[in-house]
């Protein structure tokens, strides 16, 4: 149980932003930044009239660094960014950066699910291997601090199983799991996912930025 006493007695030491607007993600990062108690967590969600740039980038890296210099320059505050996305070696890289447009501009998730199955039903086995892959990037109105990058391996299924987590989730099983990532508690795909193998290599820097504020 949340002692609310002790939570507020915490005082806050650094602002960081999550640059998404992104409901699911905005979840995820903040459960992974529970432990960070000095760090007072904000998204775009709370800044409604902070208009974020075109991503225009052809990599995951380019993305997450437009977004993350963006909002911090524009917000004058500490941010993380994440790109992100489903890799497909058989579909020559596709969804990749385009995973949130895949089926169009407006596409739902469901819609690009639907493209993606539709796109690999000749595809058997090892040809339905994917990954997915996530880079953060942690900047300041001064710039970019760092930029990692987490990858989760495993398969697309050929159909949807399971009513959690979001995009492909309900498509994807990581390889060693029977699960796919939507039919998992949401713990442990935060223990599991791309997200967090990036988050664990960019913790350190936010932990002396803490320390340093
Ligand atoms: P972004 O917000 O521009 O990085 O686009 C991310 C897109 O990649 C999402 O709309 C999803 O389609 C997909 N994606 C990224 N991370 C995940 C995940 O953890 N689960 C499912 N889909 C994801």
């Amino acid at each position: 149980m949340v002692n609310r006493m002790e939570t507020r007695a915490v005082p806050k030491t650094l602002t960081l932003i999550i640059a998404s607007g992104n409901f699911h993600k905005i979840r995820e990062f903040k459960a992974m930044l529970k432990p960070f108690t000095a760090i007072d967590i904000l998204s775009l969600i709370d800044f409604p009239y902070y208009v974020p740039p075109e991503e225009t980038g052809l990599t995951f890296e380019e993305n997450a660094t437009l977004k993350a210099v963006h909002a911090a320059t524009a917000l004058k505050h500490w941010v993380i960014a994440d790109d992100s996305g489903l890799v497909v070696p058989a579909l020559g890289g596709a969804p990749g950066v385009y995973s949130a447009r895949f089926a169009g501009k407006d596409a739902t998730n469901a819609d690009n699910r639907k493209k993606l199955l539709d796109s690999m039903q000749h595809l058997l086995d090892d040809d339905r291997c994917a990954y997915y892959e996530c880079w953060i990037v942690l900047a300041s109105p001064q710039g970019v601090k760092k930029a990692v990058r987490g990858l989760c391996e495993g398969k697309v299924l050929t159909q949807e199983r399971g009513g959690g987590g979001f995009g492909y989730d309900p498509l994807f099983v990581k390889h060693e799991y029977n699960k796919s990532f939507a039919e998992l508690e949401e713990s442990v795909k935060n223990r599991i996912s791309h997200r967090r193998k990036a988050f664990d290599k960019i913790m350190p820097t936010i932990e002396s930025l803490v320390a340093e504020s």
